[in-house]
């Protein structure tokens, strides 16, 4: 997706992988500033570890207290969370967000971006996870910056459908039992339902969301829109989504 947005703006930047070990970080960091590394992505599990080894946090990624990406600005490191933007993107290509009920499932590090993310876009969001004591604390955090979240255990899910649902949790993954996590009498044609999860594109929550008439958003949504606010932030320029977009479906096998 990078390699082709750069392409299609003619950067002579280079996106490439680096596996790095937990303690490795400090040095990866250290390397970035001594190589003069422009940007960093940085993934699980690293989203957190990252943090006190920065200089500065943008203060979208102080909220959700995670960071995915890492601007090098002449010397300094700066943290950013592009996840709370990607989530809120990909779901307005279906919904129109102000005024409209969310339920989110999860309360890891996804979920607390995409919880901020749907707050600041004035939805109404309930939040539920296996763990209720996560998803209560994580209610109380939005709290703390004048939002207001319901939280409950997976166990106890609204009755009445809301507008949307927004699969926060790994549990649709493949490795994970693909479980679909939500009863089949909350999909329904009024709801769109869109699971961040990516591996599999099709997890079994949209394939059910689908046969009950719901319309439908893949991770791979959230994926382009999080990585063309990190291409920005890279390069200064708007993101080319088109040629990212194709290089993904390109990838993805769609
Ligand atoms: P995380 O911090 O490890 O959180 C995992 C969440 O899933 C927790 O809420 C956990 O509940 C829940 N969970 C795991 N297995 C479950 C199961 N069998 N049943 C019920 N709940 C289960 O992970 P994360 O970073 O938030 O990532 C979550 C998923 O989002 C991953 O699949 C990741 O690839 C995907 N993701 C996608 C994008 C994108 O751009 N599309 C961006 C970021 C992440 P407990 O609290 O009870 O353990």
């Amino acid at each position: 997706m990078h390699r082709a947005g750069y392409d299609a703006i003619g950067a002579s930047f280079a996106y490439v992988p680096f596996a790095v070990t937990e303690p490795d970080l400090p040095g990866a960091l250290a390397g970035m500033r001594a190589l003069g590394i422009r940007g960093l992505g940085v993934s699980m599990p690293f989203k957190l570890s990252v943090i006190p080894l920065l200089d500065r946090l943008d203060p979208v990624a102080r909220r959700i207290g995670a960071v995915n990406t890492i601007v090098n600005e002449d010397g300094l490191l700066v943290g950013y969370n592009t996840d709370a933007w990607g989530a809120a993107h990909a779901l307005s290509e279906a919904l129109e967000l102000a005024g409209k009920s969310v339920l989110v499932l999860g309360a890891g590090g996804a979920a607390r971006a995409a919880v901020f993310a749907f707050c600041e876009a004035k939805m109404r969001v309930h939040l539920v996870n296996r763990t209720a004591q996560k998803a209560r604390e994580l209610a109380r955090a939005a709290e703390l910056e004048g939002f207001t979240v319901t939280a409950t255990g997976l166990g106890d899910l609204p009755a009445e459908a809301p507008d949307a649902i927004v699969n926060c949790t790994s549990a649709t993954m493949d490795e994970y039992g693909a479980e679909s996590l939500v009863p089949a009498s909350l999909l329904s044609p009024r709801v769109v339902v869109m699971d961040i999860v990516y591996k599999p594109i099709q997890t079994r929550l949209l394939a059910l969301a689908e046969q009950a008439g719901a319309r439908t958003v893949h991770g791979g949504r959230m994926l382009l829109h999080q990585a063309g606010r990190q291409f920005e932030l890279y390069t200064g320029v708007p993101a080319p989504l088109e040629a990212m977009d194709a290089a993904l479906r390109q990838a993805m096998g769609r």
